[in-house]
């Protein structure tokens, strides 16, 4: 059943400089319910001048504004009150971004913004606690450093959690002492555009966070190459975090890459199989798969894999793609009608390089449309084939099946990516040792897809570098400068 739609996103403008402003050009492109294929909304097309107006607006916010000159615990209380507003506004941000992504209700309002306002409230308390330290150097001097804001951030945003994974930039940069342009994936902005309006409800100063929307290859890159950014943080694809490095070279900026996975999920006999099973589909299905630690290479041992295989599929079976907005649902609509092809094409390409299509496999529909996959799972993968070695970023599992350790952490580690991984083991012994021979940012144990704002999150290898979250990520988002005194007579 088709549930009401209650909010109506507004026209999309730029906010710049506590401002709301039409793009220079004056172009729009809509913005897409992947539940419905209907257009939601209109919204700004920025280009270059607009990164430029957006960059100067933050670089003086940071230089001559009163962000960097106000006293930590003031700021602490600003990122605070974000996040209160965060709870304050759940439900009409969790409507949002599931009307722009498909993602279940239950997901965004229940999941992603409860986060997004932790994220805030954790480096609120952070921001009275970024200060250098004295140095015991040689002779009479003194040697002090100061823990420096880096200056202007352009953070830059992909589609599947929209709203998240700004805030896992926004966040400590503000607690930092940076100014901000946040520059969101162009199929999901809403989130974003009412995020700027609660910025300035919590009462940070114009210009400290802009927000603007326009194509990654003009407007994304404007801002890699502008010589007013200090910083890039970027969560999207790998190809896109390579261009980005060629295009920041000019300029020397800092940057900060969270990038694709295609992450292994080991199950060992001696596993409890029923909460394997479970971390399985939760590894592969939550989020439709458009997760970038989904664990969408399942390691089976071959000893429990038929048995392991036959609860597996039934689940998948189950879990059948729902409207987004009935709250019950929890498997919503691919992103995008772009995004369900490509999803679909891997499909096709695991069945033709001789993998066994075991469950789903098909696009589907709810209410006679939208962009939906059937949860897919895949049996008798080799690790070499297509649909294991790119990220697919849908609910695509690929199966492997294994006879010991050194073959499961072999086969587990051989992949360009590096961003997460688990095993599953009663054997504690075990479950430690693999977790150390595994090549990941993130190594879960008997469990899937746990986050905290205080855990580090982030890649090894073509995943990408730098850590968000935690205190890790405040490394990031400031500079030290070492100061001498002469302490001689
Ligand atoms: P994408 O790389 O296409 O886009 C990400 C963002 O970069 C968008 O805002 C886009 O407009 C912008 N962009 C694109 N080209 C650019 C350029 N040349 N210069 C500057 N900006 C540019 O990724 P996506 O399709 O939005 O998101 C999916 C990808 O993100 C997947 O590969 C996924 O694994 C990855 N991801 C990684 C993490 C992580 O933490 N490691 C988390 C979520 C998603």
């Amino acid at each position: 059943m088709a549930t009401a739609v209650t909010i109506q996103p507004k026209p999309g403008r730029l906010f710049i400089g506590g401002k709301w402003v039409d793009a220079v050009t004056g172009k729009t492109f809509p913005t897409i319910n992947p539940a419905t294929g209907e257009v939601l909304t209109q919204i700004a097309e920025g280009g270059e001048a607009d990164a430029d107006l957006a960059v100067q607006a933050a670089r003086r916010a940071f230089d001559s504004g009163p962000w960097p000159e106000m006293s930590a615990a003031d700021r602490a209380k600003i990122l605070w009150r974000i996040g209160d507003l965060i709870d304050k506004y759940n439900e009409e941000l969790g409507t949002l971004e599931t009307l722009d992504n498909g993602k279940p209700l239950f997901e965004s309002r229940q999941i992603d913004m409860p986060m997004v306002a932790e994220v805030f409230r954790y480096y609120a308390g952070w921001a009275t606690k970024i200060h250098g330290e004295t140095v015991p150097v040689r002779g009479p001097f003194l040697n002090y450093t100061l823990r420096e804001p880096l200056g202007v951030v352009a953070a830059i945003v992909p589609w599947n959690f929209p709203l998240l994974l700004a805030s896992w930039k926004v966040a400590p940069a503000l607690a930092a002492g940076n100014t901000v342009v946040l520059k969101p994936a162009s199929w999901t902005p809403l989130t974003a555009l009412r995020f700027a309006e609660i910025c300035q409800e919590a009462g940070l100063p114009d210009g400290v966070v802009n927000v603007i929307t326009g194509p990654g290859g003009v407007l994304g890159k404007a801002l890699v190459r502008h010589p007013g950014v200090d910083k890039i943080a970027i969560t999207g694809e790998t190809r896109t975090g390579q261009e980005i490095l060629r295009d920041s070279a000019g300029t020397l900026k800092r940057v900060t890459l969270e990038l694709g996975g295609k992450s292994p999920n080991v199950v060992f006999a001696d596993a409890d199989l029923d909460a394997a099973v479970r971390g399985a589909t939760v590894g592969i299905f939550y989020g439709k798969g458009e997760v970038c630690a989904a664990g969408s290479r399942l390691f089976v041992e071959r000893r429990i894999h038929d048995d392991f295989m036959q609860k597996l599929v039934d689940r998948a079976r189950k879990l059948q793609p729902g409207d987004p907005l009935d709250p019950k649902t929890r498997f919503g609509a691919i992103v995008s009608e772009r995004q369900m092809e490509t999803v679909l094409g891997y499909i096709e390409k695991g069945k033709a390089e001789g993998a066994q299509l075991v469950a789903g496999g098909e696009r589907a529909q709810v209410n006679g449309r939208g962009f939906y996959v059937q949860p897919t799972v895949f049996d008798g993968v080799r690790n070499d084939m297509t649909i294991a070695r790119e990220e697919i970023f849908g609910p695509v599992l690929a199966t492997i099946t294994f006879d010991d350790i050194e073959e499961a952490v072999r086969e587990a580690n051989n992949t360009p990516y590096g961003l997460a991984a688990a095993v599953w083991t009663r054997d504690v012994a075990k479950a430690h040792r693999v977790a150390r021979r595994l090549k990941a940012g993130t190594v879960w144990i008997n469990t899937y897809n746990n986050y905290d704002p205080a855990a580090p999150f982030g890649g090894y290898k073509m995943s990408g570098y730098g850590r968000e979250l935690g205190v890790h990520a405040l490394e990031h988002y400031t500079q030290v400068k070492s100061v001498w005194v002469n302490l001689k007579d």
